[in-house]
């Protein structure tokens, strides 16, 4: 099932290459544009304090206190 889905998927990319670039390429970008947002703009819910998230997850917000339930 996911191996004949994946080998369409692989032949649907050769048939129209720029298509399928096109696409591939709009979708990475909103996904990466969507990680360096959670990895470099978390914002605290509480006090709005920008929490570095590249080193690990915080469980609380070192300004305020406030629990991050991430
Ligand atoms: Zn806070």
């Amino acid at each position: 099932m996911q191996g004949a889905f994946i080998a369409g998927g692989a032949l649907g990319c050769l048939s129209m290459p720029t298509d399928s670039l096109l696409l591939a390429g709009s979708g990475l970008l909103i996904l990466a544009g969507g990680l360096l947002q959670a990895l470099l703009f978390y914002r605290c819910p509480r006090c709005n304090r920008v929490l570095n998230t590249r080193m690990r997850k915080p469980a609380f917000c070192p300004s305020c206190g406030q629990k991050l339930d991430l």
